[in-house]
C-alpha cells in the first residue's frame, strides 16, 4: 500500500472515529459558553452558539481557531470535535498547532489538567489519542517524533488508554 492511499484512509477512519466517539451531548446553554465577558468572548459566544457540536464551518473554527481557552470546559467538550475534524480536514497548520498547545496546556498543572482530561469519557480521549497519532505520522515535518508539546499532549491523553486498547503497545 502506498503512503498516500494508507494516509487517506487513515484520514478517513479518523474523521469517522471522531464523529462516533464524542458523545451527543446538549449544547451548553448560552451563558455557559463562555467564562468571561468582553468584546472577544461575546463574539465566539455569539459565532459558536449557532451551531452543533459537529456543524461549526470550517471558517468559524478557522477563525477562532485560537479561542478553546476562553470556553468554558462544558463548552471546550461540546465543541472540540468540530476542531479536531476541521484540523483535518483543511489540513490547516494553524488549527493543528494550536490544538496540540491546546491539549499540551492543559497538563501544566497536573490536578486542572487531568481534571480537564476526565471530563471527557474514554472514548472522547482515544478519538483525541488517534488525533495526536495521527498529526505525529502525517505531519512528522511539522511534529516529530520527539516534539515536546505532541510528546506531552500525547502522554497526557494517550497515558489513560482503556483497558480494551492493544496489549503491549506501549
Ligand atoms: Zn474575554
Amino acid at each position: 500500500m502506498s503512503a498516500q492511499r494508507h494516509n487517506r484512509k487513515s484520514k478517513e477512519s479518523l474523521l469517522e472515529m471522531i464523529k462516533a466517539n464524542f458523545q451527543d451531548i446538549p449544547a451548553p446553554p448560552s451563558d455557559k459558553i463562555i467564562r468571561h465577558d468582553c468584546g472577544e468572548c461575546n463574539e465566539l459566544r455569539d459565532d459558536l452558539s449557532k451551531y452543533g457540536r459537529l456543524e461549526v464551518p470550517p471558517q468559524v473554527v478557522t477563525y477562532h481557531f485560537a479561542d478553546l481557552p476562553l470556553l468554558s470546559p462544558q463548552a471546550r467538550r461540546y465543541y472540540l470535535p468540530s476542531f479536531l475534524l476541521h484540523a483535518i480536514e483543511t489540513e490547516n497548520l494553524g488549527i493543528i498547532e494550536s490544538l496540540i498547545f491546546h491539549l499540551y496546556t492543559e497538563d501544566f498543572d497536573d490536578v486542572a489538567g487531568q481534571r480537564y482530561c476526565l471530563t471527557f469519557t474514554m472514548e472522547e480521549r482515544s478519538a483525541i489519542c488517534a488525533f495526536l497519532d495521527y498529526v505525529s505520522s502525517v505531519y512528522n515535518d511539522n511534529w516529530s517524533k520527539d516534539d515536546e508539546y505532541l510528546t506531552q499532549a500525547s502522554k497526557t491523553w494517550c497515558g489513560r488508554k482503556p483497558r480494551w486498547g492493544k496489549r503491549g503497545t506501549f
